[in-house]
């Protein structure tokens, strides 16, 4: 029973509702990407991507080839790095430990990347 756990949650949420009397200063070198595509993944035109990414699949993942197993749609090129979000070209279907591999690929290579690339026009 982990009981006493809520306590510091809720003592943090009030504090951070007092207003700082410094303004904040962003030391960080390299900020996260904004969280633009967030909102991509709720549209029913990426649910149709996801279904018929997966369907071609047949059931296999796209990486190691195993099926009988959860499948996830994923992005080749993500679309952080401006890969398009609803061409079947930019789309293969992946297992559970496939996918967490590619992502984390992914957003090393990304952070290595001091400039990321300009969204194509
Ligand atoms: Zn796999």
């Amino acid at each position: 029973m982990a009981f006493g756990m809520k306590q510091p949650h809720r003592q943090r949420a009030k504090l951070s509702m007092a207003k700082p009397r410094i303004a904040t200063l962003d030391l960080r070198t390299a900020r996260p990407a904004p969280k633009v595509a967030a909102s991509h993944y709720t549209r029913p035109e990426h649910r149709q991507w996801r279904a018929e990414v997966i369907r071609r699949a047949g059931g296999r993942c796209q990486g190691c080839g195993r099926g009988n197993t959860r499948l996830f749609a994923d992005h080749i090129v993500e679309l952080k790095d401006g890969g398009a979000p609803l061409a079947l070209s930019n789309g293969q279907a992946l297992c559970g430990s496939c996918h967490s591999a590619k992502t984390a690929r992914s957003r090393a290579a990304r952070l290595a990347t001091p400039t990321p690339a300009p969204p194509e026009p």
